[in-house]
Order: structure tokens, then sequence, then C-alpha cells
């Protein structure tokens, strides 16, 4: 299908302003798309913007109550480059695995600002979490049991704090983590005597962590449901065998990806969080209190960059046919958690507008029809082999989130500009 250049197309995505357009050709960390796509040699490629990542840092840290501490989830993107660069402009880390724990503590920062948390932690987890010293949140009573036997075993007085799987639910999440049957947290009615238990055991109780869901973009679902965190904690601080120190309020924080999307407006949820932490001073006045975030600190500062490989026409459709796709941006393809497929923001990277513009599918090489990048897609006419199509919102949850080995095609490549 070649569409009218002249016909009006409805929005195509989310609106993008991060990244400037110099001479028509997408800027990312300053630096014109091609001239990095050289300095990687080779597409594809994921391309981080840092200065996208301290603009984002520095807006919620003026928007947040000073006293709120800013963590960061490397599970959404571990490459350790950006790891290490918002190690250095946040208060602490979070890690899920005995690897991000690995480049967590590389980073330098105490240990004391990293926590564990996820389902499921293995002995190794385990061990090197104590070894490690950081704070290891607790998802059930049989990985309680299993880090008191490890504690008595090595000495190590460990530092714990109870995943809560709370009795509200964040409404409007892309994806949730909390409320009803979950393999995350100890249910919220089962905490008193699971508390009364820790008091027995050799483990430094120092709090509690409640977490939602994940890609939130109504401010009003965030407050509601952080209203109900802090409620939850001050209940359950009243069973507690000693002060609380700390209470980790999750992530989950959205940012846009598809037509009628918006940014989120941080400050009617900032100033919820100020009036929440005012009120945790007389309610918990030892607790720090942690914000930790994931997609909403990086993925606005990625790009997925591919190279067209081939272009045809099938029964009046142009494909685009590029030498990325699914198994290196699973998200992108809409296979990682949507429910009715979707386009990712697209654009041509190196040619970003265009008078006559057509109707394309961006697909990629592997031998299967998930593997579509952008569907029916607007995009300049005659793009060809050799241009650039860009994925944007690829900062969060991109290649590692990916299964880079189907059809054993060669990995991307991934640098911080
Ligand atoms: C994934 C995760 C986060 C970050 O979630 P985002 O939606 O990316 O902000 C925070 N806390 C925990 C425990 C997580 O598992």
């Amino acid at each position: 299908m070649s569409g009218d250049p002249h016909a009006a197309t409805p929005p195509q995505h989310a609106p993008m302003r991060q990244f400037a357009v110099v001479d028509n050709c997408l800027q990312i960390g300053g630096r014109p798309l091609t001239e990095v796509a050289r300095a990687v040699g080779r597409t594809p490629f994921y391309a981080y913007d840092r200065s996208v990542i301290n603009d984002r840092v520095a807006a919620l840290r003026k928007a947040l109550p000073p006293d709120v501490h800013l963590h960061y989830a490397i599970k959404a993107n571990p490459m350790p480059e950006v790891v290490r660069h918002l190690a250095a402009l946040t208060d602490g880390l979070d890690v899920a695995s005995a690897g991000e724990l690995r480049v967590a503590l590389d980073t330098g920062i105490a240990p004391a600002n990293i926590s564990f948390a996820g389902p499921g932690k293995s002995a190794t987890d385990l061990s090197a979490a104590l070894a490690g010293g950081v704070v290891i949140n607790i998802e059930s009573v049989g990985e309680m049991q299993r880090i008191a036997a490890l504690a008595k075993a090595s000495g190590i007085r460990p530092q714990v704090a109870i995943r809560v799987n709370p009795d509200f639910e964040l409404k409007a999440a892309g994806m949730k983590m909390g409320s009803g049957p979950k393999p995350f947290g100890i249910d919220a009615e089962q905490v008193p005597a699971v508390l009364q238990a820790m008091a027995s055991l050799p483990l430094d109780f120092v709090g509690f962590h409640i977490f939602g869901g994940s890609q939130n973009l109504r401010a009003q679902a965030i407050i509601d449901a952080q209203t109900k965190t802090f409620e939850l904690a001050f209940r359950l601080s009243r069973f507690a065998p000693t002060p609380v120190r700390w209470l980790n309020i999750g992530g989950g924080l959205g940012v846009p990806y598809f037509p009628g999307e918006e940014h989120l407006d941080i400050t009617p949820i900032a100033t919820n969080l100020a009036a929440l932490v005012t009120a945790a001073k007389v309610q918990l006045p030892r607790a720090e209190i942690v914000l930790e975030l994931g997609r909403y600190l990086v993925a606005e500062a990625g790009v997925y960059v591919c190279e067209i490989v081939d272009r045809k026409v099938s029964r009046g459709e142009t494909f685009l046919i590029t030498n990325g796709g699914l198994h290196h941006h699973l998200a992108a393809s809409g296979n990682f958690g949507q429910v009715v497929r979707k386009n990712y923001p697209l654009c041509l990277g190196n040619r970003v507008a265009d008078d006559a513009c057509e109707v394309v599918n961006v697909v990629g090489p592997l031998c299967t029809p998930l593997d579509v990048l952008g569907h029916r897609v607007v995009l300049p006419a005659g793009a060809a082999p050799g241009d650039l199509i860009v994925v944007f919102q690829s900062g969060a949850y991109g290649l590692t989130a990916s299964p880079l080995n189907f059809l054993n095609h060669p990995y991307p490549g991934e640098i911080l500009v």
C-alpha cells in the first residue's frame, strides 16, 4: 500500500521530544546518529543518552521532597556503564540476582544502599547478598528461614526487610506486581506473625518494601497506591520487633509509548508524597523513605537502531526488512506483556522528516510473523537498504529482556553516549 503523502495521518505515537534533530538527522548524546553508528562499529545497537538520564533525575530531584531517597532498579537496564552513571546520580541501587548484585557492588556504592528483591533467591544469591552486606527483601517465610540458617552458619547478621504483598491494588498499572495471590512478597495479613517469628532469628529487621505494579501513567492511581502503601506500613510497623528504619515504596512510574499516551505529571505525585513523608516523620520517625525506579529513569533515554537490509512489496504492502527485531527488542515487537500489539514510536534516524511519506511495515529477519517492529507505520518515502530505523523509548527492558539467541543472529551493540 503506498500511502497518500497528503492524507491526514492519525498520531503515530506518543510525543518524542527528548532528542534534537540537526540537518534532518537524529542526535543522540548531542552527536548525529550516523556518527554514533560508526562509533559502535555495527548495527543493530542500543544507544543511551546520558544527558536525557541526567535531565530526568534532575527534574525528579527538583520535584520530590528532599528526604525521599531515589534508587535505581537495575533490571530495567543493567548495562554496567548505565548502572555506574546512575549510581553516581541516585542514592542507591536495587538488584534482583547475584549477577546484578555484582554489577551494583562494582560501582563502589555503599552496600547498605543496595537492596536485593525477587522471589526464588537461590542459595548462591543469598550467600552473595550476605557476604555483600546488602539489604535483603524477604519474599516468603521459607526464604526467611533460609536466610536465618545462612546467618547462623556464617556469623553474619544481615539487614532484612519484608517485602509485603499489599492488600490493595495498583489501578491502571501495565504490569501488576502486588495484591491478590502473588509470588512476590508476604501477604500483608501474614506479616504480623512473620515479624513475631523474626524476633528470635539472627536477622536485623530494617523495614518494609511494598511495590504495587509497573508502567503506570495515571498520576491519581499512583497517588492512591502510595497513600495506601504508607498506611499499610504504618499499620504493620506496630508489629515490628525494632523501629522501622527503611520503607521502600517501589517504582512503577510509567513512560508513554503509544498514541494517546502522555508524559506523567509528576507534580501532584510529589505533592502527595511530601504530605506522606511528613506523616511518616511522626509515625515512623527513623525511617528512610526510598522510591526505587527502573523504567522511568532510563526508558526515554534509549533508542534501538537497526539497518534496513531489504525492501520489498508483497500484494500491495511495502516491507522494510531490517537486521534487527524481536530477538534484540522483544518489547517493541509487542511480545513482552502487551495484550494487543501496538507500535513503539519509530523514525528513520538518518532522514527524520520528508515532504513525501508512505505507509510501510518494518519487520526483522526472523522466520516468524511475530518479528514486527512497525505495522503500517508512516515513514519518509523511499527508505532503502542502509537507512537506519530507530525505535524510541528503548532504554528500559530492551536488550536484556529479549531472547538474544533465538535464530542465532549476532548480538546488538550497546553504547552510552
Ligand atoms: C522491576 C522492579 C522495580 C522497577 O520497576 P519499574 O516499573 O521499572 O519502575 C522496582 N522494584 C522492584 C522490586 C522491581 O522488581
